[in-house]
């Protein structure tokens, strides 16, 4: 076995650190800046629903002046439907979320595959692929990498028919294409056997593109929006980051919490915390 043992992880600077607008629902992009970047955050990972109150003009203005680095816009994809039609307004509305990434200068788009509930998985996932297929093109003109996010198997219902590394790099090879990788998430993937040997795969395909960190609470009032802050829950962060470091990633570690508790306080406060998570348990 080879690798960096856990406890000698070098120290992790907080301008690697950055933070998904929706970690801090309720501050408009004005202040999450400011704020994140009063913790010492070197990125911002911006939600769709943080720009729509500004428009993307404001936005990138905003983005502009603050020299904060975006690795991500978040996010299209919801490929999967039922008819022809639906199916064209996800990708229609992904290749606009694409020139918004653009805009920002956010270095990839992070999609969510979808699903639907009554529709077989297998058949999902060959939609998401097509979905990917069509908006390919528009990302390569755009330069926009475009990293397919696998959700836990308890949204495989009705939120992502993709729900382990190994079945969003099965539609990568389908694709075969440079500027298309996976995000891994700590709270979507911990629990997945395969979870070394498949970051380290990413590793060796160039299609590690992002690190998204959170907790998985043992007592959860809710799967969507009761998410634990780092050392909250059960997963062994700090063992994950090493594995996506021994297979190269360097990138940004994205704070990503959606948690209704944490959101219904004081975000100045929070940032605090978040902060403190950070150094304690990334
Ligand atoms: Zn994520």
């Amino acid at each position: 076995m080879t690798g960096t043992p856990v406890d000698t992880l070098p120290p992790l600077d907080s301008g690697r650190m950055a933070i998904h607008t929706m970690t801090t629902r309720s501050l408009g992009l004005e202040r999450c800046l400011e704020a994140y970047g009063k913790i010492g955050a070197g990125g911002i990972s911006i939600w769709r629903q943080t720009i729509e109150p500004i428009g993307i003009r404001a936005a990138v203005q905003l983005v502009e002046s603050s020299r904060m680095r975006v690795p991500a816009l978040v996010r299209g994809g919801f490929f999967p439907a039922h008819n022809a039609s639906d199916r064209d307004r996800a990708i229609q509305d992904t290749l606009a979320s694409l020139d918004d990434a653009a805009a920002l200068n956010a270095e990839m788009l992070v999609l969510v595959a979808g699903a639907v509930p009554g529709m077989p998985l297998t058949e999902g996932r060959q939609q998401v692929l097509r979905g990917m297929e069509a908006i390919l093109p528009r990302a390569q003109e755009l330069s926009i990498k475009l990293a397919l996010e696998p959700l836990h198997p308890i949204y495989a219902a009705d939120r992502s028919c993709v729900n382990t590394i190994a079945q969003a790099r099965a539609i990568l090879d389908d694709l075969d294409h440079p500027l298309t990788g996976v995000a891994v998430d700590v709270y979507h993937t911990w629990w997945d056997p395969e979870l070394a040997p498949q970051i380290a795969a990413l590793g060796r395909e160039q299609r590690l593109f992002a690190f998204h960190v959170c907790d998985w609470k043992v007592e959860r009032a809710d799967d969507l929006n009761d998410r634990g802050l780092m050392g909250e829950g059960v997963i062994d962060i700090r063992g994950i980051r090493r594995m996506v470091e021994d297979a190269g990633f360097d990138g940004m570690i994205e704070v990503e919490v959606f948690n209704e508790d944490h959101w219904a306080g004081d975000q100045e406060l929070y940032l605090e915390q978040i902060r403190d998570a950070w150094l304690e348990h990334v």
